[in-house]
């Protein structure tokens, strides 16, 4: 969306960082799935909207994030499109099932080949795992929260979990090696982000999170949604952000609340008087982000989550 480079996908050739996909999120979705060389070694598959990074070692292939709803079984195919090495190792970004819950047919497999399946998760994301009752197998090796790294094959992979962001679990997976930076549910290269930015009221602790994602040594981000990212897409949502706050601050102390008080019911002086802000605020942000598809759709969640950050805060 700012210029980029755009080409079709490729299994042999690697990207070069910043280049985006050629084909809409939608296109996308009308084959299995879709393979996309990163590095030398590792590579993007994306089956219906979600993805998932593989990296291919010497005696095995270690995949972040199985994915979920029978998608696993198309990041298997995928992967053997290129190595016939078994998957070794799988990593749990976070806890949230729609990533994760197909871990079983990993599990499976590598079972039937003889192989002890590597499972890695965070602290964090186990502790998430047995709260929700995920029906997922449980990490065989458990990295801790907020920190560590662990060695696949000999190559150093670091994990960090910040305390805010997505979900309280959700851990950044950097293959400094490639340059690689697997972080789902954070930003959606190539688009606007997801109602209310895909997190509760707290916008500081989801911004901070960002901002360390740029201090990390990588050049290419698999994001689990939308276009292959690059750091330009993190500070897209860091400018937009910035712009959301912009435009709350100079709007929220002009709107009175006194005028929504009205009847029995107070939920509603709450609702008129947040949408009265929101709908203000999110006029000022179509100057400059209307043009973004989707901006209808989410920009209203935006302005409201924002809201709440500083009436609450
Ligand atoms: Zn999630």
């Amino acid at each position: 969306m700012q210029n980029e480079e755009l080409i079709d996908p490729s299994k042999l050739v690697p990207i070069i960082p910043g280049q985006k996909l050629r084909e809409s999120n939608y296109q996308r979705t009308k084959r299995p799935y879709t393979l996309q060389r990163l590095t030398e070694r590792a590579y993007w598959v994306e089956s219906q909207i979600y993805q998932s990074t593989f990296l291919i070692g010497k005696k095995g292939v270690m995949v972040i994030d199985p994915l979920s709803y029978g998608r696993g079984m198309n990041v298997l195919k995928a992967i053997g499109e290129v190595t016939s090495l078994p998957v070794t190792t799988i990593i749990y970004s976070h806890y949230h099932y729609d990533h994760i819950g197909d871990a079983v047919v990993f599990a499976k497999t590598a079972h039937d080949l003889g192989i002890q399946l590597r499972i890695i998760a965070s602290s964090a994301c186990l502790e998430e795992i047995h709260k929700y009752k995920d029906k997922v197998p449980l990490p065989t090796e458990v990295i801790r929260t907020p920190r560590g790294a662990f060695d696949f094959e000999g190559e150093r992979i670091d994990m960090g979990t910040p305390e805010q962001g997505h979900s309280s679990d959700n851990s950044w997976v950097l293959i400094e090696g490639e340059g690689v930076l697997h972080n789902v549910d954070m930003i959606h290269p190539g688009q606007l982000e997801f109602d209310n930015f895909g997190v509760g009221h707290y916008i500081d602790g989801y911004e901070e999170a960002l901002k360390e994602l740029l201090t990390l040594p990588w050049k290419i981000m698999t994001a689990g949604h939308g276009n292959i990212g690059a750091k330009k897409d993190v500070h897209f949502v860091l400018d937009y952000l910035a712009d959301l706050r912009a435009h709350t601050q100079a709007v929220m102390p002009k709107v009175p609340f006194e005028p929504f008080i009205k009847d029995e019911m107070m939920f509603a002086w709450f609702h008129g008087h947040r949408d009265a802000v929101a709908g203000q605020v999110m006029e000022r942000m179509r100057e400059k982000w209307g043009k973004y598809p989707g901006f209808d759709l989410v920009a209203l969640t935006h302005a409201r989550t924002m809201y709440w950050e500083y009436y609450l805060h």
